[in-house]
């Protein structure tokens, strides 16, 4: 090997190498074809709506960086395991969450963070403006008045001990303020808090910490800034 120049080894070894990685990436889709339960439920992560910085100074890039590249991406990774493990015979995301509670910890934990997330980073936007239409009639009508609605959703967000979420959701013809614990969400029939969400806050430390540290009330305060009222527009229909 020695006696042959690099660059000559390089050239003789391009066709064999090509062929090498073709092969693996065959072998690597295969693979997920037979782990992974191909008509069934798979979650994936959205794109995400907007740059990591975007939401400076509201919520900081580093923790975007970590929260959506890492944490999140782990929780799809692992309700994709889950499903594919337990054989979770449910092909929607209605039927997996109305039926968490037969299912494992492992399913509940990281199906609903697989799904929260996706669904908190499109609430939010850098262009946020304050609710206009049906959305505003339907906080007014709900809660007496906007900031009076802010108010019951910040004590929801500042009283969830521990990790969880804080949700503005639709039940019925009404509106709903609550929270769920670690990553349970208001679909789950395990669920003391019920609903069609329209708002969600993440209040684990990892949302906040690296800005924030234990000011949970301040990051609550910030994302008021960063709430995208169209999208909770078109959730509540
Ligand atoms: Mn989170």
């Amino acid at each position: 090997m020695k006696s042959i120049s690099r660059r000559k080894f390089v050239n003789q070894s391009l066709k064999a190498t090509a062929f090498t990685i073709v092969g693996t990436q065959l072998a690597t889709t295969e693979t997920l074809a037979n782990n992974f339960t191909p008509d069934g439920l798979q979650f994936s992560q959205i794109a995400l709506p907007y740059s990591t910085n975007a939401l400076e100074p509201n919520i900081d890039a580093l923790t975007m960086e970590i929260h959506y590249g890492k944490h999140h991406a782990a929780y799809i990774k692992n309700v994709n395991e889950a499903i594919a493990i337990e054989k979770i015979p449910y092909s929607n995301e209605k039927d997996f969450f109305s039926n968490i509670s037969k299912l494992s910890s492992k399913a509940r934990n990281n199906g609903g963070g697989a799904w929260n997330h996706n669904f908190f980073w499109q609430i939010m936007t850098p262009e946020s403006s304050a609710p206009t239409g049906k959305v505003a009639e339907a906080l007014n009508g709900s809660f007496g008045s906007f900031q009076k609605f802010k108010e019951l959703f910040a004590q929801a967000a500042m009283t969830r001990f521990g990790s969880g979420w804080a949700w503005l959701v639709k039940d019925g013809n009404s509106l709903k303020i609550g929270s769920t614990p670690n990553q349970d969400n208001p679909m789950m029939d395990i669920s003391d808090f019920k609903g069609t969400p329209l708002l969600a806050l993440d209040v684990w430390e990892h949302a906040y910490y690296l800005k924030y540290q234990n000011k949970r009330n301040e990051y609550v305060a910030n994302w008021w800034n960063v709430v995208n009222w169209n999208e909770v527009s078109k959730r509540l229909g």
